[in-house]
């Protein structure tokens, strides 16, 4: 890989991950993890993502919405 240390300014501080290409386990869409993204979910402590970001969005939407309609909690419950 070339080794390009200009450019990217912000995020690229410590570490020289490469931009790493992977498909989505969900959509079957080639996405790019880029060099930033891998140092945040390694300095979270997280995996890789499978997924691309549409498809992350989407599933975190769907939690927090209480996955609509599917999942054992789907109704709305007010009293909280
Ligand atoms: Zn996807």
């Amino acid at each position: 890989m070339p080794d390009e240390t200009a450019e990217k300014g912000s995020e690229a501080e410590a570490q020289n991950f490469t931009d790493v290409y992977s498909v989505c386990v969900e959509c079957g869409e080639e996405f790019t993890l880029t060099s930033g993204e891998q140092n945040f979910f390694k300095q979270k402590g997280l995996r890789m993502p499978r997924r691309c970001s549409p498809c992350r969005q989407a599933r975190r939407q769907e939690r927090e919405h209480g996955g609509k309609g599917e999942g054992p909690k789907g109704e709305e419950d007010p009293a909280r």
